[in-house]
């Protein structure tokens, strides 16, 4: 049901004070889980490092304790995946397994463009799941990067008309907590 959970990031373990950008009442907010049941998108965006994962796992974490499934997942692996099903002629049941739970986190948009062929297949699953079940999504890359993602600025088009119509935007701008050890090596902001 967790997909693969592998390391646990709760809402308890996050530091907003290190993330002062992020209003601490509007994630508690999306914790009440609202979102997952009106099948809406959540998007978490900044640069690597800024907790976009962390908080993703964390919500997925409240969703599941309160009996909601969720799937976990990266972009990369969701896009593999569907190709490898299409090429097996299982497509139709890959999407449907993918529709199944109410809360599907995709993680890591941006950091690798996807393979040929994959913003459509990707296309035809956020389709299927569009206004019938949740999605977390989490990119280190503006919205209008995504035709760079993609493969093509008409399917990032297409697929941003499904993921912005009953979406969330949450915006991170601050730095890297991996490197918060490291202060002198980031660019001034
Ligand atoms: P991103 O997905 O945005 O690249 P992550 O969520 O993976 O970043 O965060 C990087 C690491 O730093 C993870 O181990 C995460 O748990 C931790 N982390 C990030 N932001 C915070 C924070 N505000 N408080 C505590 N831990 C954090
Ligand atoms: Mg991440």
């Amino acid at each position: 049901k967790m997909g693969r959970l592998l390391t646990v990031k709760t809402l308890a373990g996050f530091d907003f004070s290190f993330q002062p950008s992020l209003d601490r009442d509007r994630i508690m907010a999306l914790a009440e889980l609202d979102f997952v049941d009106r099948h809406e998108v959540l998007h978490f965006l900044g640069q690597p490092g800024c907790g976009k994962t962390h908080l993703a796992l964390a919500l997925g974490v409240e969703a599941v304790k309160t009996g909601r499934s969720v799937y976990f997942s990266t972009l990369a692996d969701i896009v593999s995946s569907l190709a490898k099903a299409e090429r097996e002629g299982s497509l139709r049941e890959r999407l449907r397994f993918l529709c199944r739970p109410q809360l599907l986190i995709v993680d890591e948009i941006g950091y690798l463009p996807v393979i040929p062929g994959g913003g459509n297949l990707f296309f035809q699953l956020v389709n299927a799941r569009y206004e019938r079940g949740a999605m977390i999504l989490t990119s280190n890359r503006g919205f209008s990067e995504w035709g760079d993602v993609f493969g093509g600025t008409v399917v990032a088009t297409a697929l941003l008309d499904r993921l912005l119509h009953h979406a969330v935007v949450v915006q991170i701008e601050g730095a890297s907590y991996r490197l918060r050890r490291h202060a002198e090596l980031m660019p001034e902001s």
